[in-house]
């Protein structure tokens, strides 16, 4: 058995917050004004702290009242941010008013990489005609190899931002470096984070600080666990939080991970939704997409997904797979994407009968 979990609290500081202020924080509970390892700023506006219970209501106030403090949170030993407060769910609002993790499937769809602005803008009304709540594409790909195209970078924004002009569709983007998370979050309505960077602490709390109250989709990292997400979500949350951006918002998003199994590109962890929707208040969408490899393995995987309570899909289209310039065996043709979405609705069907979708 290890030591037993420790309870956090987590203090918010405004930026000009007097010294004494940090100091008297520390002192209060305990702590000395020096480094420690129960204490961690994580920026100058963000203090947590590891204590063997959850302070006092005393405790708490004193330290409401010291000038600067604007914000106390305090978590039992084993809670999360992400966790759910009173058993309720949260939802993350997408500009326009869907919210994902309410009562209606949220289907975000687009190509894997921006490829050229015809390309994007047939595709979005594609997407958008036959009901997809976001757009997707990258403008910055993570690739396995070097030499392979890694996106269209800012021209690529441009030409997603032009999408939203014409549709209305919220753009979602993925940020791949913290170099690029300004140009990255004046465009993206979500700032996706890859399965590869979901292990990089410093970099997902930069994301929620720095990403200018933009929610973000974080994807799992393929061989991350359950509990690796959940953590990982953790750190965006807390940049969230140290910016004043909490109504942002985490979504998480299950992509497959790496098995034995190679007959499909990944393996999507069914299992994972029922697991992530116990265990946090934050909406699940799945990308069918990856895990599947090939076209035809993407509807099923996506029923099986919705089937089993996540709150949306994350997936792929293209308006001419064979031409795609990445990822164009898993890409749905338009035809495909069609099939989908009347999927989406039967299912949608189960999630809500009617009466409920006004009331949620
Ligand atoms: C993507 O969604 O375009 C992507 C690169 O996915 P992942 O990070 O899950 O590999
Ligand atoms: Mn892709």
């Amino acid at each position: 058995m290890g030591a037993p979990a420790p309870a956090i609290l987590i203090v918010r500081f405004e930026e000009n917050a007097p010294a004494a202020s940090r100091a008297g924080t520390l002192e209060r509970l305990g702590l000395p004004d020096a480094p420690d390892d129960r204490a961690r700023w994580h920026h100058p506006t963000l203090l947590t702290v590891r204590l063997p219970a959850v302070p006092g209501r005393d405790t708490l106030r004193e330290l409401r009242a010291l000038p600067g403090v604007c914000r106390l949170l305090t978590l039992g030993p084993g809670e999360r941010l992400s966790g759910k407060r009173n058993g309720s769910s949260t939802t993350v609002t997408l500009p326009g008013g869907f919210r994902l993790g309410g009562p209606s499937l949220g289907i975000i769809a687009g190509p894997c990489s921006v490829e050229s602005e015809p390309q994007v803008l047939e595709t979005a009304a594609l997407v958008k005609a036959h009901g997809a709540v976001a757009l997707r594409g990258g403008a910055f790909k993570p690739r396995t190899s070097p030499y392979a195209f890694s996106g269209l970078r800012e021209e690529g924004l441009r030409i997603l931002a032009k999408a939203r002009e014409q549709t209305g569709l919220p753009i979602v983007t993925e940020v791949l470096d913290p170099a690029d998370l300004p140009a990255v979050a004046a465009v993206a309505d979500v700032l996706q984070v890859g399965s590869r960077n979901m292990h990089n602490g410093p970099f997902l709390f930069s994301v929620g600080r720095e990403g200018r109250g933009r929610p973000v989709l974080l994807k799992r990292g393929f061989a991350a666990t359950v509990d690796e997400l959940l953590e990982a979500a953790e750190h965006v949350l807390l940049g969230q939080l140290a910016a004043g951006h909490e109504e942002a918002g985490v979504v998480l998003c299950e992509r497959g991970i790496r098995t034995f199994e190679t007959s499909t590109r990944f393996t999507l962890d069914v299992g994972a939704i029922p697991v992530l929707k116990q265990r946090t208040s934050l909406p699940v969408v799945v990308d069918p997409s990856h895990p599947a490899g090939l076209d035809c393995y993407v509807l099923p995987l996506a029923r099986a997904a919705l089937a089993a309570g996540a709150d949306g899909l994350l997936v792929e289209v293209h308006v001419r797979p064979s031409e795609a310039w990445c990822d164009g065996e898993q890409s749905l043709s338009p035809a495909q994407f069609e099939e989908l979405m009347r999927s989406v609705q039967l299912l949608q069907g189960l999630r809500a009968p009617r009466g409920e979708d006004a009331a949620g």
